[in-house]
């Protein structure tokens, strides 16, 4: 009868106590809940608590009868809609009486009582009640769908603003570094400019190949070339391609790497993209002369590539949203201008289109972040 709601809760009131339990076991059935009051005032107190799908209501009790009870209720917020079956002693006088307070769900039953009749109509009432209820949850889960999207909308135009910033500098410097080039043609500045230039167009690049990546993965367009990789050399690629980064920043690079050749089956330049992004984050996020550590093992049937810094680390309350998409985060919270926040949700994407996972082990502000990577080998 109910779903997966609580169960249905009905509420009998009669003075004779036989009475009440006759009702309840004509009422009976799974996912309905009875309760039972033997006076009009012990009925009130149960209102208060509980909310009942319909309340069968003896006319004739000696002190407050059915028709006080069901005035008592009607006034009350709270009681105001519950549905009423009155039982009555079977005159077509006492209906009539009631008139005046018919404003809701209001039906008699006579006495001595019918069991198919008083079940048809109750079961008619708590139907009623469970379509409520089942459409005040749709309106719930709709409510918060309007705020989760609400929140990703946010959340994308603020990725759009900082996109903007990040595209506009590397065209800035571009726009004065042609500039330069103009009033310096010939002479020994060049090369220095243009490989100025260099540098902010292939930050350009990246950033629009990284947000290609990511839209090709979210419409599954992307295509892995599967070939046996010695993780060993991949690592070193990659390395190569950050060492510059490392470099500027005089950060002191640790590599552990096993003897043994770690081999699995991989896209070379994905997995070469993977610990590129760990390695340029761990450069990117710790100050100057910093620690990086790089190590392989294999564990069972995994590969684990461990990227550790001793960087700005991550503050506890951002670190479950890292790996979503367009979350910038700094260690106090606040947005980190410096990135567009694409990096590790492609990162974390490429790790799971190889049948591995990304776990952020360890990180905490002033402390840095080590970061596991664990990829399946051939
Ligand atoms: P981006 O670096 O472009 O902002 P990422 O997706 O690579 O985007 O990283 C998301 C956020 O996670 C970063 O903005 C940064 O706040 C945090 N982060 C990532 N790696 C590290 C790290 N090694 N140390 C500290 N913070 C990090």
């Amino acid at each position: 009868m109910t779903g997966s709601f609580d169960p249905i809760k009905c509420l009998l009131v009669d003075d004779l106590p036989e009475n009440l339990v006759a009702l309840e076991a004509l009422l009976k059935s799974d996912g309905l809940e009875c309760h039972k009051a033997s006076s009009g005032e012990e009925a009130l107190e149960l209102l208060l608590v509980h909310d009942y799908a319909l309340a069968l209501l003896d006319v004739q009790m000696p002190g407050m009868d059915g028709f006080e009870l069901a005035e008592l209720m009607r006034g009350s917020e709270r009681s105001r809609h519950v549905p009423i079956i009155f039982v009555t002693a079977g005159s077509g006088d006492t209906a009539r009486r009631f008139r005046g307070y018919e404003a809701g769900a209001v039906d008699f039953i006579q006495k001595p009582i019918e069991p198919d009749i008083l079940r048809s109509k109750a079961n008619v009432f708590f139907e009623l009640y469970n379509q409520r209820r089942q459409i005040a949850k749709q309106r719930d889960s709709l409510a918060a769908m309007g705020l989760e999207l609400q929140a990703a909308d946010a959340q994308k135009n603020r990725f759009l603003a900082v996109l903007a910033h990040e595209l506009r500098n590397p065209i800035m410097a571009l726009v004065a570094g042609l500039r330069l080039l103009e009033r310096r043609e010939g002479t020994d500045a060049v090369p220095e400019i243009r490989s100025a230039m260099n540098r902010s167009l292939s930050h350009m690049t990246r950033l629009v190949e990284d947000l290609l990546d990511i839209s090709r993965i979210e419409q599954g367009k992307i295509s892995l070339r599967h070939e046996e990789l010695l993780l060993q050399d991949v690592i070193g690629f990659a390395i190569e391609t950050v060492q510059p980064i490392i470099d500027s920043a005089g950060h002191r690079l640790h590599l552990a790497l096993p003897d043994d050749p770690v081999r699995l089956r991989g896209d070379h330049a994905r997995v070469t993209q993977i610990v590129g992004n760990l390695i340029s984050n761990a450069a990117r996020y710790t100050p100057n002369g910093g620690d990086i550590r790089v190590s392989l093992r294999s564990e069972d049937r995994w590969a684990k590539i461990e990227i550790a810094d001793n960087g700005i680390g991550i503050a506890p309350e951002q670190q479950g949203r890292i790996f979503d998409i367009f979350a910038q985060v700094a260690p106090d919270g606040r947005m980190n201008q410096e990135g567009l926040g694409i990096g590790l949700a492609l990162v974390k994407q490429l790790v799971e289109l190889h049948g591995g996972r990304i776990l952020l082990t360890r990180s905490a502000p002033g402390e840095g972040s080590s970061f596991e990577v664990w990829l399946p080998l051939a």
